[in-house]
C-alpha cells in the first residue's frame, strides 16, 4: 500500500494525477464524455447545482468529465490548488486578464512575449483600456520602477518564445509581492516538467496546450491554474473574487472557495459568461498527451542541445540565441531554473540576413515550415514575417526576431537526421 502522506513523483504524476477508473464501467483511461447535458436527479438538485451550493456537472460550457480530470492533473502537475481547462492559449490570457483588469487598469508585462500575446494586450489597450506597460525583464528592478497605483498584476514568460531565454521568476516575484501584485506566468514553453513557477512565488500560471502539454500538434487547448497563495480576501481591487456575486445568492469566492478562489472566478465569469471552453475531444487528446510529459521533455532538450551546438559552429550561422550554450549570457539562469535544458524552442541568425532565412526555410525536407512549436516534429518559422509581425523594427531587433533570424522547435526525432537537414538547407544556394 503507498503512503498517503507521501506526495507522488511527477512521473506518476503524469501518468495517474486527476484521474480514476470510472466508477460505471471500470473503464481506466478517462472516458471521452461527448455531451453537452447531465441529467439531475431533481429540481432541486438542479437549483443546487447552478446556483453553486451543490457540486456537479450541468452544461459542458462550464465543466465536463474529461476535462476536469485533465484540470486536476495540469494542478497536481504545478503544484497548484485548481485548475480550469480552456479552448486555447489566447483564451487563458483573454479570461484571466478580464477576470483581474477594469477599463483603466494597467499591467505591467515583460515587453518580449509571444506574439499572440502582445497582439493581444496592444488590442484591448485600444479597445477596453486595459493597458500593458511593458518592461524589460532582464532587470527584475525594472518592474518595480514602474509600478504605479494603477498597477494590478505583473505578467511574464517562463521561458521566452521565441528566445529561449529563462526569466528570473524569483526575483520578480520579490517585487510582486512586495507590492501586492499577482505575478501571472505563462508556462507554455517550460512545461511544469522544466520549472514549475508556484515553487518561485508566481500566483497563476497559464498554458497554451496545444503546445508541449499535448505533444502532438493535434489539437488547440489552453489552461488556468490558481498557485492558492495569493490574498484576494478583501481586496476592492479584485471585486470578481473578493465582492460578493448577486446573481449566486451574494456568494463570495474567497469565502466559498477559499483554495483557489481565482481558478473560480476564471470558470465562472471566463467559461460561463465568455464561454471559450475547451472541446472534451481536445481534452481528451492532451490527457492522453501529458502522460510522456516526462520523457519527451527529456529528449526535447537533450536535441535542442546537440542541435544547437552544431548551428553555433556553422559557418553561414551569425548567432544562436539557445542559454544552454556555453558563453550564453542566460546560461546561469537557465542552469538555474531548468538543469535539464531551457527547452527545445530557440532562435538563430543567418549570416545572409533575410535572403539566407527565407532560402533556408525553403530548402528545409525533414523540418516542416509552420506556426506551431512544442510538437513530436521538429518545425521551423520566420517571426519577422509571421508570428511577431505585429511589432515595429526597432522592436523586432531588440525582441531577437530581425529579419535574419529563424526560430526552431526541436522534436523528437534522431538528431543525425535533424543535422543532415538543417546542413543541406544551409548549403543551399537557391
Ligand atoms: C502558442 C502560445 C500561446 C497561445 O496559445 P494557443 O493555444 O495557440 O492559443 C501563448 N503563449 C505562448 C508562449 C505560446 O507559445
Amino acid at each position: 500500500m503507498s503512503d498517503q502522506n507521501k506526495p507522488l513523483a511527477f512521473a506518476t504524476r503524469a501518468v495517474q494525477a486527476g484521474t480514476a477508473p470510472d466508477p460505471a464501467t471500470g473503464a481506466r483511461a478517462t472516458p471521452l464524455f461527448l455531451t453537452n447535458g447531465f441529467v439531475f436527479d431533481g429540481p432541486d438538485m438542479a437549483a443546487d447545482i447552478f446556483a453553486m451550493r451543490q457540486t456537479g456537472f450541468s452544461y459542458s460550457r462550464g465543466s465536463n468529465p474529461t476535462t476536469a480530470p485533465l484540470e486536476r492533473r495540469i494542478a497536481s502537475l504545478e503544484g497548484g490548488t485548481g485548475a480550469v481547462a480552456i479552448g486555447s492559449g489566447q483564451a487563458a490570457l483573454l479570461v484571466i486578464l478580464m477576470t483581474l483588469l477594469e477599463s483603466g487598469d494597467e499591467y505591467l508585462a515583460a515587453s518580449i512575449l509571444f506574439g499572440g500575446s502582445l497582439g493581444l494586450m496592444g488590442r484591448l489597450a485600444k479597445r477596453n483600456d486595459v493597458k500593458p506597460i511593458f518592461v524589460d525583464a532582464d532587470r527584475p528592478e525594472n518592474f518595480e520602477r514602474a509600478i504605479t497605483p494603477k498597477t494590478k498584476a505583473i505578467i511574464i514568460e517562463s521561458i521566452v518564445n521565441p528566445s529561449g531565454e529563462v526569466v528570473d521568476i524569483e526575483s520578480i516575484a520579490k517585487i510582486a509581492q512586495k507590492h501586492k501584485l499577482p505575478l501571472i506566468v505563462d508556462n507554455t514553453l517550460a512545461t511544469p516538467f522544466l520549472i514549475r513557477p508556484f515553487e518561485y512565488g508566481a500566483d497563476i500560471v497559464f498554458h497554451s496546450a496545444s503546445k508541449f502539454l499535448g505533444g502532438h500538434g493535434q489539437v488547440i487547448g489552453g489552461a488556468i491554474v490558481d498557485g492558492g497563495r495569493f490574498d484576494w480576501k478583501g481586496d476592492s481591487r479584485f471585486p470578481m473574487i473578493s465582492e460578493p456575486w448577486p446573481d449566486y445568492g451574494n456568494m463570495v469566492l474567497t469565502e466559498k472557495f477559499p483554495a483557489s478562489p481565482f481558478a473560480v472566478a476564471s470558470r465562472l465569469y471566463g467559461l460561463r459568461d465568455l464561454g471559450p471552453g475547451l472541446s472534451p475531444f481536445n481534452a481528451f487528446m492532451i490527457l492522453t498527451g501529458i502522460e510522456t510529459l516526462p520523457l519527451r521533455m527529456k529528449r526535447h532538450c537533450a536535441n535542442a542541445h546537440v542541435v544547437a551546438n552544431y548551428l553555433a559552429s556553422h559557418p553561414a550561422v551569425a548567432s544562436v540565441s539557445y542559454p544552454g550554450l556555453e558563453g550564453h549570457p542566460n546560461r546561469a539562469l537557465a542552469l538555474r531554473y531548468s538543469p535539464l535544458g531551457p527547452g527545445s524552442v530557440f532562435t538563430f541568425a543567418h549570416k545572409d540576413g533575410e535572403p539566407g532565412a527565407r532560402r533556408f526555410l525553403k530548402n528545409l525536407k525533414l523540418f516542416s515550415h509552420l506556426a506551431n512549436i512544442g510538437e513530436t516534429r521538429s518545425l521551423a518559422i520566420h517571426p519577422a514575417t509571421t508570428t511577431h509581425k505585429s511589432m515595429r523594427p526597432e522592436l523586432q531587433a531588440k525582441a531577437g526576431v530581425g529579419p535574419e533570424v529563424i526560430r526552431l522547435s526541436i522534436g523528437l526525432e534522431d538528431t543525425k537526421d535533424l543535422i543532415a537537414d538543417l546542413e543541406q538547407a544551409l548549403a543551399a544556394t537557391a
